[in-house]
């Protein structure tokens, strides 16, 4: 059984303030790469305890790179993310995808950290019409390959958004927003408890999940803050100006989900 493990940082256990994910913030931030690591290791080893025989970890998180591979479960294997592969390695020969330490989508009431692939510009994003935040971009991405997202981790508003989006699905609860820029946490012990029941829940269930394939060809739509972010899609052929902020594009395969 194989399974692909796609951590960001904000939903991560013991995260609390923006800072712990800013590399700009040093200190901060090594200690949230720290907290990072721990909480990969524990979701690593709930998958082969469940009976995974292959696990793929890929860090997300502004490009990537906050894993180093010293401090690494030494059984998975480590990628990172490159344009148009959210998740390079992901194939037909997967069994499930673990969104780990993911956040709500932009606009979302004590959503921490909550924001749509680039918190500076990305007002909203909508597939087929329908909005939706990263879980929704990634788990359709994975679709392309009828690949079912089995569980997500992060705060409580992640959770929902999940449920909502994704129908059936195993959520790992590991922290409450307070606003958007700080979050309650469990403690550590008691949240890492929950992720390893939670991945091995998930993992020995994989079967019952289903894939998330929305309807294609079909559309993607993003809204930017300012018109100016738009303004450079003009010249595109494929896109289309739908008012001063939004632009539109047609797509025939879920693989183009976030193909601006
Ligand atoms: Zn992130």
């Amino acid at each position: 059984m194989k399974i692909y493990i796609l951590a960001d940082m904000e939903g991560i256990s013991g995260i609390r303030r923006m800072e712990e994910v800013k590399s700009e913030f040093a200190s901060d931030y090594a200690h949230g790469c720290q907290l990072m690591m721990q909480d990969i290791n524990v979701v690593v080893d709930a998958c082969f305890n469940a009976g995974a025989t292959e696990v793929v970890v890929a860090d997300t998180h502004g490009g990537g790179g906050q894993v180093r591979m010293g401090d690494m479960d030494q059984r998975a294997v480590y990628e990172i993310p490159g344009k148009g592969m959210m998740m390079p390695s992901l194939d037909e020969t997967f069994d499930g995808v673990i969104l780990f330490g993911h956040h709500a989508k932009a606009g979302t009431v004590d959503g921490f950290l909550d924001h749509t692939m680039s918190s500076a510009a990305w007002f909203e994003y909508r597939l087929n019409d329908v909005e939706m935040g990263e879980i929704g971009i990634e788990a359709a991405w994975a679709g392309q390959f009828d690949v079912p997202v089995i569980m997500v981790q992060g705060d409580e508003a992640t959770a929902r958004e999940a449920k909502e989006t994704l129908g059936e699905v195993e959520c790992a609860v590991v922290k409450w927003g307070v606003g958007r820029n700080k979050a309650k946490c469990l403690p550590l012990t008691k949240a890492h408890a929950v992720v390893r029941e939670t991945a091995e829940r998930a993992v020995k269930n994989c079967k019952t999940f289903k894939p998330f394939k929305p309807t294609m060809p079909g559309t993607i739509q993003v809204t930017y803050y300012r018109s100016d972010m738009a303004d450079g899609y003009h010249s595109k052929s494929d896109i289309e100006r739908i008012d001063g902020r939004t632009i539109r594009k047609k797509i025939t395969s879920l693989k183009d989900v976030c193909s601006f």
